[in-house]
């Protein structure tokens, strides 16, 4: 089979993303598309296809394949990376912002929720950010403000709150018991 062209491999048009799995029927005249895997970002897909194989590991007795880190990301591992992105681009942020980094900080926010590739994801943290608009006016400030966003959908999904007292050692200056020196 001949290697994607250029075009075809770009993606198609369309804002918010088309995702894959989405309106991808073949236009009149044109060659049927290949049927597109589903999308993992939209999904906990590793979490389940290691399930699915740990099953089967146990049945059969083989051994567990550890996860490859060269392969795309699922839904837990882009959220792991943008929180760990967010949280430290917050903790690097200027303590007294000029206003246009503040207006600048304030966008980027709007647009990393219109943009996020988990649209269930990006749907609730756009909810959330109408009801509780980002706060850029400080350092400080933001990384709460960050912290607290965070939270909100640690509690969502059940997973332990995290104390925002800490998010300074958690991601710019490391833990003061050294563990990170
Ligand atoms: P994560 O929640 O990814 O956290 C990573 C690390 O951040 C933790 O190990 C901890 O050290 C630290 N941390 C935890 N809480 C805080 C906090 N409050 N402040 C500072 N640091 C903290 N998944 C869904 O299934 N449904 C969703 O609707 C959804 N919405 C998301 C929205 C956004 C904007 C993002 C970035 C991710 C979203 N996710 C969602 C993914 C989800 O939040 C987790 O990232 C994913 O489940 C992996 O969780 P984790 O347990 O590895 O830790």
């Amino acid at each position: 089979m001949a290697a994607p062209t250029a075009s075809q491999a770009r993606p198609a048009p369309g804002f918010p993303f088309l995702l894959p799995g989405r309106g991808e029927g073949a236009a009149e005249g044109q060659p049927p598309k290949r049927k597109k895997p589903p999308c993992r970002a939209c999904t906990d897909f590793k979490s389940w296809m290691r399930d699915q194989k740990k099953q089967a590991a146990s049945e059969t007795g083989a051994e567990e394949k550890e996860p490859n880190p060269e392969c795309p990301l699922d839904r837990e591992e882009l959220g792991r990376s943008s929180w760990a992105f967010l949280h430290t681009m917050a903790a690097y942020y200027p303590d007294q912002p000029s206003k246009t980094q503040q207006q600048e900080m304030v966008q980027f926010i709007h647009l990393f929720s219109k943009v996020f590739p988990c649209e269930e994801c990006a749907e609730d943290v756009r909810d959330r950010i109408r009801r509780n608009q980002p706060d850029a006016t400080s350092r400080q400030n933001l990384t709460q403000w960050f912290c607290r966003l965070h939270n909100e959908v640690n509690k969502k999904l059940g997973k332990p709150e995290f104390d925002c007292s800490f998010v300074d050692q958690r991601w710019r200056d490391g833990w003061i018991d050294g563990s990170c020196d």
